[in-house]
């Protein structure tokens, strides 16, 4: 690990003008630890490998250093081509990513650019027509741009892979390295990843040179303000129940989880006949429909969202008062992703499962294995079911472990203080559509009994990043080419 001093304020950085304005305006005043570390080392153009989780504050820890070095050395970008190329696994971080390039850099007139799946492509090919200056992209399509010769890739001073271990799990080391191998020699690359596991290393190994290695204690305050609640109900009271709990319960913004988008469309027409509003977002939906549901449930206009572990990634919504597990989730880790939607910007949150028979009393043991927390269970299922199930009374709880999450951290994690990003409607983003690349292909998945197992291997690893954006709750074939 890389020894550097550690830098207290946004000043020590020297960043530019420009950006330190930007900065101020976003009431950004002490850097988060990734970006003490961080910045310098790309300010001193070195490639950097990160450990770091959304939520450190790791995107201005790579944007606002390249920022930077793009306003030392301003040069008309080349048409079709881009400065700064910045991947990303999913349609949603990728928007936020150029919301944050955006914010950063609105007083350097920035030019940037996105290329996801889901919307036509016409509209980002002439995005980039003139030449860009920052481009943040899906892999996807990010390749197709590049094959129907709409952008060239000659031009590349910088590389940032977000999220990399996600990118590989979502199956995207191929277009990674067709793209990687378009990309001039000379550059600075910047790879950021939650997971270290082999192949990643490995990965970062071959696009680096003589990276700095930076890493960030784990968000892990999250789980200490979360109040996690346990309801056994039976299956068929889990709709009336949730109607209840909406009802009764002090709900600011409810996002409530669900297994498969047949049962979030099920949950929400339930809702709607106990007389609450409430919207899906999942694979089916067509981005136009999910961008709307999403920008009224931040808004406020929606408070109750019903979503698959999928559709929800990457969402970034504050003030969510109560996750709902309408259905638990059989990868132990979705969980915790799953309740680290709520309690965030420093806030308390609600997370409540509702656990009906034994294959959910099964996930709610393994759960509970890995976040090393016996969870107290309310029962109220009728009373003949009780038997079916063992009762909470003789659920030997998880191993003897002490609770990992009694330490509140106190790294500076960002989304405690800093404002969210400005979004821009429209921005340029381009008109939604069916998704081809980066839509339903993980949606139906559902995760195999072996994959269950799997997830345990990486148990203690989940405890670590709480904090961590949802993954798909699958571990798909990593050679599949998710077109
Ligand atoms: P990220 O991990 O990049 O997704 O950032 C999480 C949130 O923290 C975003 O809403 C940022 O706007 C915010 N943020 C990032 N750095 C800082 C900082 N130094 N001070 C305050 N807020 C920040």
């Amino acid at each position: 690990m890389e020894r550097t001093r550690l830098l207290t304020s946004f000043q020590d950085f020297g960043l530019a003008d420009p950006i330190s304005r930007a900065l101020k305006e976003e009431n950004y005043v002490t850097p988060t630890p990734i970006q003490s570390q961080t910045i310098p080392l790309v300010l001193a153009a070195r490639d950097v490998v990160g450990i770091a989780q959304t939520g450190t504050g790791k995107t201005a820890a790579f944007a606002l250093p390249i920022l930077h070095r793009i306003l030392e050395h301003r040069i008309k970008p080349q048409p079709k081509a881009c400065r700064v190329l910045v991947l990303s696994p999913t349609r949603e971080l990728s928007g936020q990513i150029l919301e944050s390039f955006n914010a950063y850099g609105r007083h350097m007139r920035l030019t940037s650019a996105l290329a996801i799946g889901g919307v036509p492509m016409g509209r980002q090919v002439r995005s980039v027509m003139q030449g860009v200056e920052v481009m943040v992209a899906t892999p996807g399509r990010l390749l197709d741009l590049v094959q129907s010769n709409g952008l060239k890739l000659g031009n590349v001073e910088f590389l940032v892979l977000d999220e990399a271990d996600r990118m590989l799990d979502m199956g995207f080391i191929n277009d990674i390295r067709k793209i990687v191998s378009k990309l001039p020699v000379r550059r600075q690359t910047l790879f950021f990843s939650a997971t270290m596991p082999k192949d990643i290393a490995d990965l970062a190994d071959q696009m680096l040179r003589d990276p700095a290695r930076v890493a960030v204690t784990p968000v892990a305050s999250t789980a200490d303000r979360i109040t996690q609640r346990i309801v056994q109900v039976d299956h068929s009271a889990k709709a009336a129940f949730l109607a209840q709990l909406l009802q009764h319960e002090p709900v600011d913004r409810a996002l409530v989880f669900t297994r498969t988008k047949h049962g979030a469309d099920k949950v929400v027409k339930g809702l709607a006949r106990a007389g609450i509003s409430a919207d899906a977002i999942h694979g089916n939906k067509s981005q136009n429909h999910r961008e709307r549901v999403l920008a009224a449930f931040r808004s406020g206009q929606i408070r109750t969202l019903v979503a698959t572990d999928i559709a929800a990634r990457g969402i970034d919504v504050d003030g969510i008062s109560h996750v709902v597990n309408f259905d638990l989730p059989n990868v132990p880790e979705t969980y915790v992703h799953r309740i680290g939607r709520t309690a965030r910007a420093g806030a308390d949150g609600i997370a409540i499962s509702l656990v009906a028979g034994g294959e959910e009393m099964s996930y709610l043991r393994d759960i509970e294995k890995l976040i090393r927390i016996a969870l107290s269970r309310e029962d109220r299922r009728t009373p003949g079911q009780r038997e079916a199930v063992p009762a909470a009374s003789q659920h030997r709880g998880p191993r003897s472990a002490p609770r990992v999450h009694g330490t509140r951290a106190n790294d500076g994690a960002p989304g405690s203080k800093g404002p969210r990003r400005r979004r821009r409607p429209g921005g340029n983003n381009g008109a939604p559509q069916t998704n081809r690349h980066e839509g339903n292909r993980h949606e139906p998945m559902r995760p195999s009994s072996s994959s269950h197992g799997g997830g345990k291997a990486e148990g203690m690893q989940g405890v670590a990043f709480l904090h961590r954006e949802s993954r798909p709750n699958t571990r798909p074939n990593r050679t599949q080419r998710p077109r």
